[in-house]
């Protein structure tokens, strides 16, 4: 495993553009092998090479600021799922919307049928929780 250090010394090395180029590669190899048109498979080399020219540049600086480009993308993405995760968690909250300003409101659970005013707008309504 020495050799491989010794390869990787003061190269970038994989990060997340890296890995998403390397999952881009075989989710196009596989779409390109059911669709059957053998010359489109060449497409799906493009990310692999990229990949791999990423990680063994030297240009650390440039390779992160890519990385931190692609991070900044992906960023509302990752929010995202995050909040559906954090919500899926959390079992002593149940989240709604307010029905008039679609603000999003946490309220605890388990406290039968309340009347809930909406900090933002404060719209009442009533709700099970
Ligand atoms: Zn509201």
């Amino acid at each position: 495993m020495n050799w491989i250090r010794r390869i990787m010394a003061g190269r970038y090395g994989p990060d997340h553009l890296s890995i998403f180029l390397m999952f881009l590669s075989i989710i196009l190899s596989v779409i390109f092998r059911i669709i059957g048109i053998p010359w489109l498979f060449f497409i799906s080399y493009i990310p692999l090479v990229w990949c791999i020219f990423r990680m063994f540049s030297r240009k650390l600086e440039v390779r992160s600021m890519e990385n931190y480009r692609f991070m900044m993308i992906l960023s509302p993405i990752y929010k995202f799922f995050k909040r559906i995760r954090d919500r899926s968690r959390d079992k002593t909250h149940k989240y709604l919307k307010c029905p008039k300003c679609k603000a999003s409101l946490r309220l605890p659970k388990g406290k039968g049928k309340i009347c809930i005013t909406c900090p933002k707008c404060k719209y009442e309504f009533i709700r099970k929780t």
